[in-house]
């Protein structure tokens, strides 16, 4: 239960003064549906205004406040600007201009002959110096001049700044003051605002210091619960789970395991002996052999008399995987099922009795494996590939399946920086694999314009001549996804018109059917060109495929080009990759690409992309997406991320319960920052 005195926080904004049922669809937009939504709804910047006592003092282009006395009133025809033309105290004139507007609006808030207080940007406007849509006009100069420095703030249709800041306030001032969470020492050495001052200072100006703190909050209360949990998780009774080594033995695979994979695999097994449930994440870049790994991991769990699931973000890689173990193991007499949504009737029961009875030892397959009308036997391991596909909450949920907690081995390909590591998976143990097995060979990569097109079509033409595959990649982003698509399909038709029937498509939005049947025919190398979107991003192991071309790579994230580059290069040959880009690319951009180019790390990748996106901005930019907050930036997660972490250890060890003085007060910070799924941990014991 949340404690009482955060409730004010939690109070629907609906309930807000002055907000009607026309504000709340603005305000969910935003998310902003309680008041400690909108007391964390910080400025992305400010304007900064100066006080003029005349035009001349000002420069084009500045935010001003200045008296003006309206001197005239000029409507243009048609659509356009109605303008009040004003003059300064020695005489020169500025237009105040308005669009669209009604007139008699305009005509009331400056009467003609009766001087002014106007705040705006100055901008010329012919021979004619102009302040378009004022940002304030008021009788008395005392407001404007005591708020000189203004937050602006993102917005959704229907809500305006002046609406937002006044909201902001109300919020603000049913904020309580709460006790310090901070330790003691790191807050003098910081002189960091107390929390509630922090709030008020971060809405007010570029106040770095009580930013830097609203963010150090939010970092402290994820590393806290993220590693209350791993408590929780250590405190729990697993299967101590010990192989013979059996039938690892029986193994027939066509090459030696790499020094990282031998390591990573002792290390696994290491935790398998232990009764504490395993939480462990490998991280390995595309084509690092991780497979393999998973594998042997589940045979000891065989070994040992249980069973292991492996969990695949798609049908598409739950089947891949499912004919790769399966190779693998034939020989070994182990007996592996394959489980999808799609698994009708009989089939599906007779998978379903295999896993209740025990005589399917390892499952592979889509979330369908976790379902209410899914028992196991004996589940000891559970294997989740491509983690970041899935929350923290939903794999909790998921590992409570077995009447032990099973062990949890989590696979990504996603190779993010050690900061957003932490930040993500918290005190996950992780194994890298950073070795690549022998013989792969660099991916030719290179970054063309886009006005290259022809050259680029005449390289494909000449490459499948040879024999070999290729993928077309075409960028799809969220928000436009019927426009991605159309893009997408719109070349496919181009490509199919030049190459025949040799080319397939495949997205998102396609009949998993026609999908898999387009897969499987490139998979067999029937078809020679596979055009897509990025849903070929994980798993898809066509050796033959050598050549990828990526319209449009300016507009992924590198981690992403990353991953879809690890497509090509896996067989002996050489492989090629080019990336599209438009015609018009950022100074950053520019870099990203050419980091692309330069190195195939993706460690190295994700660290510099990072530094890329993440650098030079005062305010940071919040990138939701990529991370877990909605407070602290990119750059602030690098710089405090470290300290929260070590704060939030040294807490628990003083304090694992939580229940002194400074613990009491991290209670709160968690409910504040709804981490209180650690806190429930707690209490559950
Ligand atoms: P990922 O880490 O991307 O899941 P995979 O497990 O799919 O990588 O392995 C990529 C390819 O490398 C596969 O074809 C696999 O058979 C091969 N491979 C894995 N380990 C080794 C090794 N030690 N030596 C040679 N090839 C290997
Ligand atoms: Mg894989």
């Amino acid at each position: 239960m949340r404690p009482d005195r955060l409730n004010p926080l939690f109070i629907e904004t609906a309930s807000l003064k002055g907000v009607g049922p026309g504000l709340a669809r603005p305000l969910e937009k935003l998310s902003l549906t309680r008041v400690r939504d909108l007391a964390y709804h910080l400025p992305d910047r400010f304007v900064q205004r100066r006080a003029v006592s005349d035009l001349d003092e000002a420069s084009v282009g500045e935010n001003i406040v200045v008296a003006l006395t309206p001197v005239e009133y000029r409507s243009s025809a048609g659509r356009g600007p109605f303008r009040v033309l004003a003059s300064d105290g020695p005489g020169n004139i500025c237009a105040v201009t308005y669009f669209g507007r009604n007139t008699g609006w305009a005509k009331k808030t400056l009467p003609l002959g009766e001087k002014k207080w106007v705040a705006g940007r100055l901008d010329q406007f012919g021979q004619m110096l102009q302040i378009v849509h004022p940002d304030h006009v008021s009788e008395a100069s005392g407001a404007l001049l005591g708020a000189l420095c203004e937050p602006v703030y993102a917005l959704s249709e229907g809500l305006t700044q002046g609406r937002v800041a006044a909201l902001v306030e109300q919020a603000i001032g049913h904020a309580p003051a709460l006790p310090e969470w901070i330790e003691p020492g790191l807050f003098d050495k910081m002189q960091w605002p107390a929390w509630r001052d922090a709030l008020e200072l971060a809405h007010k100006g570029e106040h770095v210091s009580a930013r830097d703190r609203l963010a150090y909050d939010e970092l402290l209360a994820n590393s806290l619960a993220l590693m209350l949990v791993r408590n929780a998780n250590r405190a729990k009774t697993g299967t101590p789970l010990r192989g013979d080594g059996s039938l690892r033995a029986k193994l027939n695979l066509p090459f030696g395991l790499t020094g990282a994979q031998k390591r990573t695999i002792a290390e696994i097994e290491a935790d398998l002996q232990q009764a504490a449930p395993m939480l462990r994440l490998l991280q390995g870049d595309v084509g690092s052999g991780k497979t393999v790994v998973a594998l042997e991991a589940m045979l000891v769990a065989v070994e040992a008399g249980t069973q292991a699931a492996l969990l695949a973000p798609t049908e598409i890689l739950a089947r891949q995987h499912f004919e790769t173990l399966s190779k693998m193991l034939s020989g070994t007499g182990v007996n592996i099922a394959l489980l999808t949504g799609r698994d009708k009737g009989r089939a599906r029961e007779s998978i379903l009795m295999g896993l209740v009875d025990g005589s399917i030892q390892i499952c592979v397959g889509t979330h369908a494996i976790f379902q209410d009308t899914v028992s196991y036997k004996n589940l000891a391991l559970v294997v989740i590939d491509e983690q970041h596909r899935f929350g923290v909450g939903q794999r909790l949920m998921l590992t409570q399946k077995g009447r032990r907690t099973p062990h949890c081995l989590a696979m990504t390909a996603t190779p993010i920086p050690r900061t957003l590591t932490l930040a993500q998976y918290g005190e996950m143990d992780v194994s890298r694999l950073d070795e690549m097995p022998p013989g792969r060979q660099p991916i030719d990569t290179r970054v063309v314009a886009v006005e290259r097109m022809d050259d680029v079509v005449s390289a494909l033409s000449r490459h499948l001549e040879t024999g070999q595959q290729a993928y077309w990649v075409c960028p799809m982003v969220r928000e436009l996804e019927t426009e991605d698509i159309a893009a997408a399909e719109a070349r496919f038709a181009e490509l199919e018109l030049r190459f025949g029937d040799t080319v397939v498509l495949v997205h998102g939005q396609l009949r998993p059917e026609v999908k898999d049947a387009a897969m499987e025919r490139f998979a067999r190398g029937d078809a020679k060109l596979l055009v897509a979107t990025t849903v070929i991003e994980v798993g898809v192991d066509v050796p033959n495929a050598t050549l990828m071309v990526i319209e449009q790579a300016e507009r992924f994230g590198l981690a992403q080009l990353h991953q879809l580059r690890g497509r090509v290069g896996r067989g002996d040959g050489k492989s090629t990759c080019l990336l599209l880009r438009g015609s018009e690319l950022s100074e950053t951009a520019r870099k990203r690409l050419a980091l692309m180019r330069e190195t195939q790390d993706g460690f190295r990748i994700a660290e510099e992309d990072l530094e890329l996106r993440g650098g030079g901005e005062l305010l940071g930019t919040r990138q939701s997406g990529d991370t877990p907050f909605r407070v602290a930036s990119l750059e602030q997660i690098q710089r405090l991320l470290p300290l929260a972490h070590d704060d939030a250890r040294l807490l628990i060890e003083r304090d694992g319960g939580l229940t002194r003085e400074r613990g009491e007060a991290a209670r709160l910070l968690l409910y504040l920052f709804e981490r209180d799924w650690g806190v429930q941990l707690l209490r559950g014991g």
